[in-house]
């Protein structure tokens, strides 16, 4: 037993409003720490490989398997068919080939947003918001209901995460559905929910930092 992961959860959890949705981020964590964390009543994960995701969300159907990484066309259809919840939506064609894969219902998805301002990173750039919603909404097996962002490290959250919450308020109007502001890592969930996070993706602060 690792009451240590527990522990660390229980604590988050305390601190968390009750309106913010926790995401045990476990794509490091072993398994054995998952079913400890389930035991205990978190249901969603996220993971940042496909495959992995595949894997564990057919050994343990009952949870929430959430894919909050980057994403390829050949690995879409992992995410289709195994997904909770997608939150890494920022690609066309990568959204077209997971859709072909959904089952059932349109899977709940983000879309994320470049609010870092660093051009190497992944996501939407806020101006582009817009017209890359009107282009999703053809899309009927993604059901967008908000919106994912990443602080860069290292610098001060707050700029990035008023940008995110900002950006969803704009959006609203015309997707009253995307009301989700999924924002939030290890080194700065408290600044995320001062600025309204609906969901935090917390990984080392629960499981601990990344072994080997
Ligand atoms: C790994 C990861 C997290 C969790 O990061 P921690 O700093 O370990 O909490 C959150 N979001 C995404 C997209 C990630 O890849």
């Amino acid at each position: 037993m690792n009451h240590n992961v527990v522990e660390r959860w229980q604590h988050i959890k305390q601190a968390l409003p009750s309106h913010t949705q926790l995401i045990a981020v476990s794509k490091y964590a072993d398994i054995s720490d998952v079913q400890e964390l389930a035991q205990v009543g978190q249901q969603d994960f996220g993971e940042a490989r496909p495959q992995q995701l595949r894997d564990r969300a057919k050994a343990y159907p009952d949870l929430h398997w959430h894919m909050i990484g980057p994403l390829q066309k050949n690995k879409a259809k992992y995410v289709g068919k195994h997904a909770y919840m997608w939150h890494s939506c920022c690609d066309l064609d990568v959204a077209a080939q997971v859709a072909k894969h959904v089952q059932g219902k349109p899977l709940p998805t983000l879309v994320q947003v470049n609010i870092s301002g660093e051009p190497q990173k992944q996501g939407i750039q806020p101006n582009d918001l817009p017209l890359f919603l009107e282009q999703l909404n053809h899309i009927k097996d993604l059901s967008i209901i908000g919106l994912m962002g990443m602080a860069a490290k290292n610098t001060d959250a707050h700029a990035s995460f008023k940008l995110l919450h900002q950006c969803r308020d704009d959006i609203l109007r015309n997707h009253p559905e995307a009301k989700e502001l999924c924002m939030g890592m290890s080194n700065d969930w408290q600044q995320a929910i001062e600025h309204g996070a609906t969901m935090v993706r917390i990984g080392s602060e629960i499981f601990g930092a990344k072994q080997g």
